[in-house]
């Protein structure tokens, strides 16, 4: 069962009556109508909206929920990495991290999300923290979210760094993650930065492992490496999946080189993911002035170039973003408000669904099945009108046929950890 589109308007829902028949935990056959007369017991859901588990393909559970003990001092993007940096160098042991990363999971999947991914800041001692610990959690998870992980350092430390890098490929391979770097941290795209794309590359292509990059996340006409990403992609034929993370200022280019670096990613197969409220919180903000800008990503114009478009949590309750509880029915519905999701043919639902399922390689999940494991979220809510103006709390997250019973986690518990 693939989901309509997300026009808000009732006409444009798309959504159909269908009765699904669950067996042994699985979905043993979806039909269109009404539930057929037969001996088994029935669940009457009322019309209500059935979606399957969420996909939640850009986080930082390592960084998630150090809000109260270490805030944005000012809102911005300065302000945000100077606050985390400060905080991992003296607060990133393993317990820390592990209890954080346990309570923003606990989150997710009160909420309904199957499949995360995280970025992992990989800098210095805390590579050999962070890795193992979120190792053990994937295995502790695995029968409850997919989880993924990536390396998060400044690209250029491939170059100045050659034995720190060498011990992050040791994690990835280890730990099946993929490699990332941030590409724009404020100076111009140079020779540099294409020798290091190249050599990021050249190890993804030996490992076999997937990139996920964090891409010009500035409104600054200096942040132009999207395009350098996806030249580097095309001039190594890489074949692994590829994503971009932010591309904010893509959106502020004139039209013509705009229009260039899109068709440059859909033939380097570089795919989108917008980080909506992360970027509406830090983009363009500066202090006493109203901000201009929503900061996000040409999405409409990507997805239409034949892109697989996503959208994401990205931070949670840390400097990069204040608020967030891992919520994809959140990220969707500030999406619609930010991206204007609404009044538009495109299926905008599979940008937390479908998508990044398939980025993920999870080519089996985000969407309803015959042969699926009966994991789906039943909303109060009969359209998408509905289901978009209230957060839903209410939800009931199915998962092997039966509704889970845990609540995202009082924040008390975070509390031994703040002091
Ligand atoms: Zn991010």
């Amino acid at each position: 069962m693939r989901l309509g589109n997300a026009g808000t308007l009732p006409e444009d829902d798309r959504l159909g009556l269908f009765a699904l028949r669950i067996e042994a935990g699985r979905i043993a056959q979806i039909v269109q109508g009404p539930a057929p007369r037969d001996d088994l017991p029935r669940v009457d859901a009322g019309r209500r909206l059935a979606m399957p588990l969420f996909v939640d393909i850009h986080t930082h559970l390592d960084k998630g929920h150090i809000h109260a003990r270490s805030p944005n001092p000012d809102g911005t993007f300065f302000g945000a990495r100077e606050a985390v940096g400060r905080d991992r160098e003296a607060r990133w042991s393993a317990e820390d991290v592990r209890a954080r990363m346990t309570f923003a999971l606990r989150a997710a999947y009160a909420h309904g999300t199957g499949a995360l991914r995280t970025h992992l800041d990989s800098i210095g001692k805390q590579t050999g923290i962070s890795w193992p610990v979120f190792d053990e959690i994937r295995a502790e998870w695995r029968d409850r979210i997919s989880l993924q992980a990536v390396c998060l350092m400044p690209v250029v430390s491939v170059l100045d760094a050659p034995e720190e890098f060498e011990r992050i490929i040791g994690q990835v391979r280890r730990h099946d993650g993929l490699l990332g770097a941030v590409t724009f941290l404020g100076e111009k795209p140079d020779a540099k930065l294409d020798a290091a794309l190249d050599r990021m590359i050249e190890v993804a292509k030996i490992e076999g492992f997937d990139l996920d990059f964090h891409v010009d996340e500035s409104d600054s006409p200096d942040a132009r490496s999207l395009e350098r990403i996806a030249d580097a992609l095309i001039r190594h034929r890489f074949t692994g999946k590829a994503l971009a993370g932010h591309c904010c200022s893509l959106a502020l280019m004139d039209d013509e080189d705009r229009a260039r670096v899109i068709a440059k990613l859909a033939q380097a197969g570089l795919n989108v993911v917008s980080l909506p409220m992360c970027n509406l919180y830090l983009q363009d903000r500066r202090s006493g002035r109203t901000p201009r800008w929503r900061g996000v990503a040409p999405l409409h114009e990507l997805d239409a170039a034949g892109l697989s478009t996503m959208v994401s949590s990205d931070n949670t309750r840390d400097p990069f973003y204040a608020y967030g509880d891992l919520d994809a029915v959140e990220v969707f519905r500030e999406a619609t408000r930010i991206l204007h999701f609404d009044h538009s043919a495109r299926p905008w639902l599979e940008s937390v669904t479908t998508r990044p399922a398939g980025q993920m390689r999870l080519d089996d999940r985000g969407f309803l099945a015959a042969g699926q494991p009966a994991d789906l979220v039943l909303f109060e809510a009969r359209t998408l009108n509905e289901w978009l103006c209230r957060p839903q709390p209410d939800r009931r997250v199915i998962r092997k046929g039966r509704q889970i019973a845990e609540r995202p986690p009082a924040y008390s518990e975070l509390d031994p950890l703040l002091a």
